[in-house]
């Protein structure tokens, strides 16, 4: 039985149940109990702050975690980033008040960098020789300057309103985090052969994830344009239909393509496009 650290509550615990649910394996959530047993899959869910979760599957107490790049980064934690998981999509940046003249990284020499992400940033800074006061806060960051404690900030981003709300700019973006699947770094051969299932599953679910599946009549004089239209996986599927003159093309593209694909197959003389949801896609 496999043991993986999921978040207990907070940002990434709905999208990291879900991911495991969407590749078969369902646990009780974290209201009931702290450990639970999957019914479905040989695996346990251990749940934590976020922050504990690095360390737990270094020491071995969890053999797998799923956690945002940023804590494992920051930690320091020796362990195998063994997936990229597409959700919790956020940076670290730095943060200037938005009136400063802010001219580049020197501004920073001699300033108060307020952060709860202390080793990046020092890192960073030791990089580029910039000599600035690290001061470290664990929550409420981007209050920082306004209250005196800092002149800038190095905090988390999604999509920057926080920054603007408290009269932040973003000026410089020195980590690029998304949540990720981490590994203990010895595994036993009974345990690499589990996650590699897992693993084998969740590529499934990431190929699959902004698909749509589109199926079209065609006339068969325009099948070759169609065809360079929808590149498939390997190769669109063509079905012949009772007119000679017609055939049905099916082919999978991304969510995002769809509106521009339809008005070019549209222009070709398809009809009767069919739309559909995919819900895995195995190669
Ligand atoms: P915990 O109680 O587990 O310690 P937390 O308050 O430290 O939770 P959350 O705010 O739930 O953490 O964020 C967890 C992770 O979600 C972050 O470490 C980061 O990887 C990711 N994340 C994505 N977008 C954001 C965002 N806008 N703000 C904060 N974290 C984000
Ligand atoms: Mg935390």
């Amino acid at each position: 039985m496999l043991r993986i650290a999921i978040q207990s509550k907070g940002r990434l615990n709905e999208e990291s149940l879900s991911l495991l649910q969407s590749i078969g394996i369902e646990v009780d959530a974290p209201k009931r109990k702290l450990l639970s047993k999957s019914q479905t899959f040989p695996i346990e869910a251990l749940y934590l702050r976020d922050d504990d979760i690095p360390h737990v599957v270094e020491s071995g107490t969890a053999t797998l975690g799923i956690v945002g790049l940023n804590e494992v980064e920051e930690r320091g934690a020796e362990v195998s980033v063994i997936a990229r998981l597409g959700f919790g999509a956020c940076r670290l940046s730095l943060a200037v008040p938005k009136g400063e003249d802010y001219d580049g990284i020197e501004w920073f020499s001699g300033r108060r960098i307020a952060t709860s992400y202390p080793n990046i940033l020092r890192k960073y800074l030791i990089e580029r020789g910039i000599d600035a006061k690290v001061e470290v806060i664990t929550g409420s960051v981007e209050i920082a300057p306004a209250v005196g404690i800092a002149d800038a900030i190095f905090d988390i981003v999604s999509s920057g309103s926080t920054l603007i709300a408290n009269g932040l700019r973003e000026v410089e973006t020195v980590f690029e985090s998304e949540a990720v699947l981490i590994t203990n770094k010895s595994l036993t051969a009974e345990d690499q052969a589990v996650i590699d299932d897992l693993l084998f599953r969740i590529d499934s679910e990431t190929v699959s994830r902004g698909k749509k599946y589109m199926l079209m009549n065609i006339p068969r004089a325009s099948l070759d344009e169609a065809i360079k239209i929808l590149p498939a996986m390997r190769s669109p599927t063509v079905m012949p239909l009772a007119s000679p003159d017609w055939c049905s093309l099916h082919s999978v593209i991304d969510a995002a393509d769809l509106w521009t694909k339809v008005r070019q197959l549209k222009a070709i003389g398809a009809e009767g496009i069919l739309v559909m949801d995919v819900d895995k896609i195995i190669l």
